[in-house]
């Protein structure tokens, strides 16, 4: 399981990594970017991180063209 963090205050997002790695980096941008808030913002958790979203993403690209062709072939008729 991959996580990544979102910041609370702004649009940054860490890297993907362990929820260790990834949250120390979301205290890390905090302590440089927001001193003084406290931790805010959402995790995001992935079985297989950016591959899995890359995954997603290849999956997404053929149900578009699929339907662009669908949309085609009734617009044809
Ligand atoms: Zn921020």
């Amino acid at each position: 399981m991959n996580y990544r963090f979102w910041c609370g205050e702004c649009g940054f997002k860490t890297a993907w990594g362990t929820e260790s790695v990834a949250g120390r980096r979301h205290e890390d941008h905090y302590t440089a970017r927001h001193p003084g808030l406290p931790l805010g913002g959402q995790v995001e958790s992935a079985a297989e991180g950016p591959a899995a979203g890359g995954g997603l993403g290849c999956a997404g690209m053929a149900i578009a063209v699929l339907l662009l062709l669908i949309i085609a072939a009734a617009c044809v008729r």
